[in-house]
């Protein structure tokens, strides 16, 4: 699973899906219908804008967009609103070998703006197409300078030029660019929508895989198609040709909605054992507690929603297939809006528990007890001897309430966690369980493979070059790698699925061992990464990407330049 071989393969696959299926027509976006016909009639009635804005999270189809959008308003022979796909501007755009087409990651590099040399750039008249399209994407990330020149020529623009301006966050554009475009809102892609896609792309892959496996993923992608096409690709590099929703959720860490649902519908109905039963097999299956906690929060969330007002079940129509969304509305019939309340309240207690608890279900299971029992762990007040244990005390037996924030953790003060036997049982099991995938390792492995492991992780996702020196390995325990880096949206960064697939398998490769990465900030650990890092983990940031290089348009350069950008395929 781990051999060189396979963790090429496993780049090489999870980037080429979603070029490869990427959309070429209208009539194949996913979602969006709105934008579609918008943009249809424009093309159709030949009333082009010059500038356009499309904002959105990322991987709803915003270049994609932008780039079938080049070609429809230069296609000399379309069909309706539809390129022809067959003419030479049609096969240049789709192929990136267009001249008038030119596309411009703005989040490269900030720092070039020449006012002058943009408007020369933009003046000239287009090579071979009708309108030469600017394609900026990341628009956001653009100077000051870059922004005020790009603003000048939105101002007085050339009548054969169209900019189509993307960016995930709005916010950041000026008010004088975003007044000057035609703006349009993606919205997240429904888990259906994906779910659709992502079948069709396993069929012509030749691929099987569960229709629960492609839940997961899907579920995993949050509305972002490229995500999901992605991981798609991770898991079938991965897993061969028949791929099962077990996989699925190893490999993303996920935990398979059915269980969330058993959990919640447990707790509601008051069954202790059913409840406390569900989390010991998650926990002897090894999923991530803490995954699962979050998840069962997210959904008991969603049902608090439903509960209020069915119609809300749109605002997370991306996390829940249609089956499950049926299934929550029945459900949230038979619930009253206060006791999801409660449940709520209580399990969000125990974020941030699991992780510290010597028993990792622990936090989990009493809260489990509380709320089905109705009874709270609290000691029942007693100044005087604060540290009584649990058993010299009759049980307080009161209605469940939810306790506030300022009190004691309870599960530390009330209950024996010391060499329990059951501990002892789970530390064996995560023991073996180690063995089982692979050599085991320890801290000072890592350490000794670090500098190699930063060079190749780089090298797969060159998104991650900034993040590394400032991150240092801290813990290894029962195959867990603990990295802590210096900010929170390193942290984030890391924990991405992607990201951390690429890194899991870089340190698995090279332990010979299976490695689950867990991610901290600083501060959470309490480790400071020492400045010196930086100089350590090799920089490939100077070196030009090798596409760059191919690309021989020197109007495609100087846009780029001009704009402070760099040109991607
Ligand atoms: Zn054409």
């Amino acid at each position: 699973m781990f051999h060189a071989s396979c963790f090429m393969g496993f780049c090489l696959m999870s980037t080429t899906l979603y070029r490869k299926y990427r959309p070429q027509n209208f009539s194949d976006m996913i979602g969006q219908g709105h934008i579609v016909q918008t943009l249809s009639n424009a093309i159709i009635h030949d009333r082009i804008g010059h500038a356009y804005l499309f904002t959105g999270p990322r991987g709803t189809g915003k270049t994609s967009m932008a780039r079938l959008f080049a070609k429809a308003v230069n296609c000399p022979t379309p069909k309706g609103a539809e390129p022809c796909m067959e003419c030479d501007v049609c096969k240049n755009i789709t192929e990136g070998k267009s001249l008038d087409v030119f596309e411009i990651d703005a989040a490269s590099n900030t720092g070039v703006d020449n006012i002058r040399e943009l408007r020369e750039t933009v003046k000239l008249p287009p090579s071979q197409a009708k309108f030469k399209v600017y394609i900026i994407d990341e628009v956001h990330m653009l100077s000051t300078g870059a922004f005020n020149a790009l603003l000048k020529t939105l101002e007085e623009p050339p009548a054969h030029v169209i900019f189509i301006l993307a960016t995930t966050e709005i916010h950041k554009v000026p008010e004088t660019i975003i007044s000057r475009c035609q703006r349009f809102d993606f919205t997240r892609i429904s888990l259906e929508n994906i779910i659709k896609k992502l079948a069709k792309i396993a069929e012509q892959e030749g691929v099987e895989i569960e229709k629960a496996a492609l839940e997961a993923i899907a579920i995993s992608a949050e509305g972002g198609m490229r995500d999901a096409e992605s991981l798609l690709g991770q898991v079938i590099s991965l897993e061969d040709k028949k791929v099962t929703a077990k996989e699925v959720e190893e490999i993303l860490g996920t935990t398979k909605h059915k269980s969330i649902e058993d959990f919640t519908e447990a707790l509601i109905a008051k069954d202790t054992s059913s409840a406390l039963r569900l989390i010991d097999a998650l926990s002897n299956d090894g999923f991530d507690l803490e995954v699962f906690h979050k998840a069962v929060l997210n959904y008991l969330r969603q049902l608090m929603l439903v509960s209020i007002d069915g119609s809300l079940a749109e605002t997370f129509s991306f996390e829940l297939t249609s089956e499950q969304t049926k299934k929550i509305l029945d459900f949230a019939k038979k619930t009253k809006t206060a006791d999801v309340l409660k449940i709520l309240a209580r399990l969000s207690e125990v974020q941030g528990k699991i992780k510290a608890s010597f028993i990792p279900q622990l936090p989990i299971e009493i809260a489990v007890v509380e709320i089905t029992k109705g009874i709270s762990s609290k000691i029942a007040p007693a100044p005087a001897a604060p540290s009584v244990p649990q058993n010299a005390t009759p049980a307080p037996v009161a209605p469940y309430t939810a306790p506030t924030r300022s009190e004691a953790p309870r599960e530390t003060a009330s209950t024996p966690v010391a060499e329990s036997p059951k501990e002892a049982i789970r530390s064996a099991q995560q023991e073996d369980t180690t063995m089982e995938n692979g050599k085991a390792f320890n801290l000072g492995d890592v350490q000794k493979i670090w500098h190699e492991a930063c060079k190749q992780i780089i090298q797969a996702n060159h998104s991650l070059a900034a993040l590394l020196p400032l991150s240092m390995p801290a813990e290894v325990e029962n195959g867990f790698l603990t990295i802590v880096t210096k900010y929170g949206f390193y942290k984030d960064k890391l924990n991405d699925n992607t990201n951390r697939l690429t890194v899991e398998s870089v340190f698995g490769n090279l332990l010979g061992s299976r490695v689950k990465l867990r991610a901290l900030t600083e501060e959470e650990s309490g480790i400071k990464v020492p400045e010196r890092r930086s100089s350590n983990v090799p920089s490939f940031g100077q070196k030009a990407e090798p596409q760059t290089e191919k690309k021989g348009s020197s109007l495609l350069s100087d846009a780029a330049s001009v704009l402070g950008g760099k040109i991607v395929e």
